[in-house]
């Protein structure tokens, strides 16, 4: 198969003093021209997995593939410099006494490519990254995000297949890596080439990737676009990382054709997707988005009620926190305009069509 395929990969690092891997049994498909990023918290994992698809690290377990051709095994690896592959630090790592050119080259020069030609493709890899005309500057001339671009600048003059980011723009302040941001994902759809991005932001990789891998605790949870993971998160460790969500206690009343009623917040009943094996009186909990409930003026009938406990206004929304009678407390996004008041009455409405259940033990 082409692309990437990691099969049962494990990494457990010797020095640990506890025996948890840092890896357990990743299997991953990463296809040919996309953008793939792996998102999870702090000490997941998500390095040590970059680390062994680069070939810096020897699997214990598994194999990964790169175009059908095993390059990793417990057997040993093919070393990063002998596959097509470039990296990207969150450090830059570009050295501080030569100029942008200078830096650029360096891989051209060790691969003995001649002169007339290094200088056209120096060109072009500064042009892909938006940094013509510098490069006669050093680093200490450049902004940090310039850096960071010439260090990509000098991973895409080799024409690697496949590019590794390691947190590229976590050291840039929140506007430029943004603008950053835009120009990855511009940069990847122009070369084609396939980017697998380490990110613990995930508003980051819903932004930029094409399918995003979850990891937690050294295991994969999801793989899927960021509409899945975010919309359709495959277990309560998704739901909480990716995004605000309410997680709300509730009931199975009872499962038809794979659709499970449940009972949650004063009996209102919702109809949902069944999780595998749930029955009827099962304990769930349902993962709500706070922009899938509607908050209304209550009327006659309105089956839940709730008060208004806190009110904040984030610019391009405004966030209620709505306390229900049991004292649970819900996080509702809405359209910034300011409808209700501290202490007012609101009824509340959810969305099922968005919402997922999990069941609860
Ligand atoms: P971060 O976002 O903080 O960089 P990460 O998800 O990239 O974290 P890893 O760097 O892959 O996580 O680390 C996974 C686990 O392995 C962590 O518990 C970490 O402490 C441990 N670990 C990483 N490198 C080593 C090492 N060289 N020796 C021992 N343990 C390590």
């Amino acid at each position: 198969m082409a692309g990437i395929v990691l099969r049962n990969v494990s990494k457990t690092y010797p020095s640990r003093d506890t025996d948890m891997a840092a890896v357990s049994g990743l299997d991953l498909d990463i296809h040919d021209n996309q953008f793939v990023t792996l998102l999870g918290p702090s000490g997941c994992g998500k390095t040590t997995t970059l680390r062994l698809i680069a070939g810096y690290l020897t699997p214990d377990t598994g194999t990964i593939s790169v175009n059908g051709k095993v390059v990793s095994s417990s057997d040993g690896v093919i070393p990063p410099e002998d596959r097509c592959m470039g990296m990207v630090f969150q450090n830059y790592a570009v050295w501080p006494h030569k100029t942008v050119y200078e830096n650029v080259v360096f891989g051209l020069k060790l691969r003995k490519v001649p002169a007339d030609e290094a200088r056209k493709r120096v060109d072009h890899a500064l042009d892909l990254v938006n940094l013509t005309g510098l490069k006669k500057r050093y680093p200490s001339e450049l902004s940090g995000g310039q850096q960071q671009r010439v260090a990509l600048a000098r991973s895409l003059i080799v024409e690697p297949s496949i590019l590794l980011l390691d947190e590229p723009l976590s050291n840039l302040d929140a506007k430029l890596r943004e603008r950053m941001r835009t120009e990855l994902k511009q940069l990847q759809r122009r070369t084609g080439i396939t980017f697998i991005y380490v990110t613990h932001d995930q508003a980051e990789a819903l932004a930029l990737s094409d399918q995003i891998a979850v990891i937690h605790g050294g295991r994969l949870q999801q793989y899927g676009t960021p509409r899945e993971v975010y919309g359709r998160p495959a277990n309560r460790v998704v739901a909480d990382f990716m995004g605000l969500v309410n997680l709300v206690h509730g009931r199975v009343l009872g499962v038809v054709g794979g659709r499970a009623t449940v009972s949650l917040l004063n009996d209102t009943r919702l109809d949902l997707p069944a999780p595998q094996g749930s029955a009827a009186g099962d304990p769930i909990e349902i993962a709500i988005r706070p922009e899938n409930i509607n908050l209304q003026k209550p009327v006659p009938g309105s089956s839940v009620l709730a008060m208004v406990s806190e009110r904040i206004f984030l610019g391009n929304l405004t966030e209620y926190c709505a306390t229900l009678a049991s004292g649970e407390v819900l996080r509702v996004q809405t359209h910034p305009q300011e409808i209700f008041n501290v202490g007012d009455q609101v009824a509340v409405n959810v969305d099922a069509s968005q919402c997922t259940i999990f069941q609860r033990t």
